[in-house]
Order: C-alpha cells, then sequence, then structure tokens
C-alpha cells in the first residue's frame, strides 16, 4: 500500500497550545492521518502521513485554513511502509531546537533561495561558503559537495561553530538542512551574530531533491520516521536501517556471534570490539559477560532490520 506523506512547518505566534493540541489530534484522528507535530508558542513542524491521498489533502487544506498560512510549503513523499504508526502532538517551547525560543523570523523573508538559485550561486560564485547545518551522522550517509560539516550533536552548537570558523561577517554563506526549519533559527542566529550575508535553501534538501534529483545533492538523505532516509527520488532508503546498537544511520552487514541472527550495524559501532559482531543491545550485554558463548535471541519478536 503507498503511504502519502508531507513535511511541512510554519513560524507564528500561537497560544493555548493544549486546547490546539486537541483540536489538531481529533482532526488527525477524523481524517486517519499518523505522524508527529511538534506544536509550540512560536508555530507548528511536523511530517504526516496516511494512505488515503484525498485525506492528506483535505488535513493541510485544515492545517491552511486553521493557522491562515496559504504560503505555507509542503514537501511531500512516498513510502510503500507507514513512516509512523500513530498520531502524535508534542508541545514543546521551541519547534526545532536552536536555543532561542520566541525569536520568530521576519514574515516575507528574502534570504530564501529556490533549489534553482541555489544551484545558480553554487556555479556562480565558488568562493561561497555552504554548511550543512544537521548533525553528523546526517551529513555523513549525503550531503552537498563542497559543503561544510559542523559535526555538531546538537543544533545549538552551531553558532559556536560558526565562529570558530573565522568566516568573515560579509561572507556569503549558504546554509541547509532537511525541510528548512533549523536554517530559520541558524539564519537568526547569525545574523545576531553579526553576520550579513547568510542565505537559506528553501524547503531545504526534501525540497531540492524534489526539483534536482541527482544534481549537487550527493547520498540520501536521512528523517526522523520510520524510513530513516529517503534516495535522490525521494523513495525510503533501501540503503539504510538503524543500528541496533546505537539508533545512527546502519549499512554494515553483520551476523550475530551469539544469536547467529542477521543484522545491519552502523560503521562507528563496527569499529568497536563487542558492537562489531552482535544483533542486538541485548547480545552485546551477553557477550560481554560470556565471550564466546552461543545463545537464542532474546526477545521473542525480535526481527532482522535488514
Ligand atoms: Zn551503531
Ligand atoms: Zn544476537
Amino acid at each position: 500500500m503507498t503511504h502519502h506523506i508531507s513535511a511541512f512547518y510554519h513560524f507564528m505566534p500561537l497560544t493555548d497550545l493544549e486546547a490546539l493540541k486537541t483540536e489538531i489530534e481529533g482532526q488527525a484522528r477524523a481524517l486517519g492521518i499518523n505522524g508527529l507535530l511538534i506544536l509550540g508558542p512560536e508555530g507548528i513542524n511536523t511530517t504526516c502521513s496516511s494512505p488515503s491521498e484525498e485525506n492528506l489533502t483535505r488535513f493541510k487544506a485544515w492545517i491552511i485554513d486553521r493557522f491562515n498560512c496559504p504560503g505555507i510549503r509542503f514537501k511531500d513523499a512516498k513510502s510503500d511502509q507507514p513512516p509512523f504508526r500513530r498520531y502524535k502532538v508534542k508541545v514543546r517551547e521551541e519547534i526545532c531546537t536552536a536555543g532561542i525560543p520566541g525569536v520568530l523570523p521576519p514574515e516575507g523573508s528574502n534570504r530564501h533561495l529556490t533549489p534553482d538559485e541555489w544551484n545558480r550561486v553554487m556555479e556562480e560564485d565558488p568562493e561561497t561558503v555552504l554548511i550543512d547545518t544537521r548533525n553528523w551522522y546526517e551529513y555523513r550517509i549525503g550531503t552537498f559537495r563542497g559543503a561544510l560539516n559542523p559535526n555538531i550533536e546538537k543544533f545549538t552548537d552551531f553558532p559556536t561553530y560558526i565562529e570558530k570558523q573565522g568566516i568573515k561577517k560579509d561572507q556569503k554563506m549558504l546554509i541547509f538542512c532537511t525541510g528548512g526549519i533549523r536554517c530559520e533559527k541558524g539564519i537568526l542566529d547569525l545574523e545576531q551574530s553579526g553576520y550579513t550575508n547568510v542565505f537559506q535553501l528553501e524547503g531545504g534538501i526534501l525540497n531540492y531533491l524534489e526539483q534536482h534529483p541527482n544534481g549537487k545533492f550527493e547520498g540520501e538523505c536521512f528523517v526522523f520516521d520510520q524510513r530513516v532516509a529517503v534516495d535522490q527520488d525521494l523513495k525510503p532508503s533501501q540503503r539504510y536501517t538503524l543500528c541496533p546498537h546505537c539508533g545512527q544511520p546502519a549499512d554494515v552487514k553483520i551476523d550475530c556471534a551469539r544469536c547467529d541472527h542477521p543484522m545491519t550495524i552502523c560503521p562507528e559501532c563496527s569499529d568497536l570490539p563487542v558492537k562489531a559482531i552482535t544483533c542486538s543491545k541485548n547480545c552485546a550485554h551477553q557477550w560481554e559477560l560470556h565471550p564466546g558463548r552461543k545463545g537464542n535471541r532474546q526477545i521473542p519478536s525480535f526481527t532482522s532490520n535488514r
């Protein structure tokens, strides 16, 4: 069955969040929508899905109407497997963690480059600094050719990284992320620190891939649901699963030394002595206690992530 997926965000001041949460959940339930929505005093940020394209379209129309946001950009994709098992609204202070809650990007910002403009700047202005604002494990499985990797664990480390690079305050900087929302805050952060020439990729990598598959973005794009990542055609990753030890994108195939179960683990864990040869936290634990001893699979419902 095809599942229709849409990712979108919108910044706007919101109040009465608990009542709003109930309202959104009710609407999602009525239309059979699954997904995760982050709700905060500064707006909404979500990825959601439905086997019914029509219902997803209705849900989007309701969002536009309810939040009065006709200009909202939906990043759509498809998957044969459901990317979410349920619908959930989480209320948070920030809808994208940047450590500056309550600072809303100005309406009608001209700091966005369309994927076409983005390509043009990269081709015509080789001095431009290109920066991936995502986490290191997202960068590892795919990024723009020539992009700097801040190698950060969390987005709040981003401004500090930029300061350390010694980038001139008027240097042209292009920043990008998965769907665009992190960069909205990234630009504000950088402007507060005195950088005057920062631009972001509108709609993020997901929007870029929709318009330029096999363009300047190389590899796959990590997404925060069951798909793990999407490929150049925005299809669910055929290559990556999630590492059973640490939860990062995994593409190293092993057979568990303890229970012989086939599993795919991540490159980092494949460099660690026990994790490299075990299929799960449990087998790793047992192997540490009794190296060399075989055992049955400990979790009855446990299946290969391959
Ligand atoms: Zn791992
Ligand atoms: Zn095992």
